[in-house]
């Protein structure tokens, strides 16, 4: 027995897998096709897309925003979780891997409720609060460059309503965060941006242990 967070090694890891997931086959797709890119690893795992399907029910979110969406894996999860008038603002820089996305979003049926803007995030979410947009978004997750992360917590603390989650992920960074003999531009943002929100008044929080470190940040009125 043991009350911290549990090391899985790879056999207690698939007996999770194989007691829990239920990944719509869709999904398995997407994340077989992705995992043969070299960039795979910059996509959630699929007990990480099922909690934050989960989430997506539990709060009956119904606009949802994504800063970093890969070849489209949490977009899809997003968008399957919504409901039918659900929308989803999807925002990333890369023409080659949403076009992966897109044709996942197609197959799935949910194409209608992903609004993909392509772009520089930081950019475009300063267009998105000109739009109007602010404090209209119940769910926003954060997985795109570290660098930019404070920018995106600020923005997207703009667009987010009172009682609104966001989710921000790799805030473990395979454990460099706590190695202090490591200092680059990514593992220094996201320490800075752990020990922020941490005094943060603007949110209750939680961080996870879940995938490579989960932050979930619940904006107050
Ligand atoms: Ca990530």
């Amino acid at each position: 027995m043991s009350n911290r967070s549990l090391n899985l090694d790879d056999r207690l890891y698939a007996y999770l897998q194989n007691v829990s997931l239920r990944e719509p086959a869709v999904l398995a797709a997407l994340r077989a096709e992705t995992a043969a890119l070299p960039m795979a690893v910059m996509q959630i795992s699929p007990e990480q897309g099922q909690f934050m399907a989960l989430l997506l029910k539990l709060t009956g979110a119904r606009r949802c925003l994504e800063i970093g969406t890969f070849t489209g894996y949490s977009a899809l999860v997003c968008a399957l979780a919504l409901p039918a008038d659900g929308r989803l603002v999807a925002l990333d820089i890369s023409e080659e891997w949403t076009a992966i996305a897109r044709r996942y979003w197609a197959e799935a049926g949910v194409a209608d409720r992903i609004d993909l803007r392509l772009g520089v995030a930081g950019q475009t979410l300063r267009q998105l609060i000109a739009e109007g947009l602010g404090g209209s978004f119940d769910f926003i997750f954060i997985d795109a460059d570290k660098a930019g992360y404070d920018d995106y917590l600020e923005q997207g603390h703009k667009l987010l309503r009172a009682g609104g989650l966001m989710v921000l992920d790799n805030v473990l960074w395979s454990g460099k965060v706590a190695d202090p003999s490591v200092h680059d531009t990514d593992t220094d943002a996201l320490r800075a941006l752990n020990q922020k929100l941490h005094i943060d008044p603007r949110f209750d929080l939680s961080m996870l242990p879940v995938g490579d470190g989960l932050t979930l940040a619940r904006k107050r009125a």
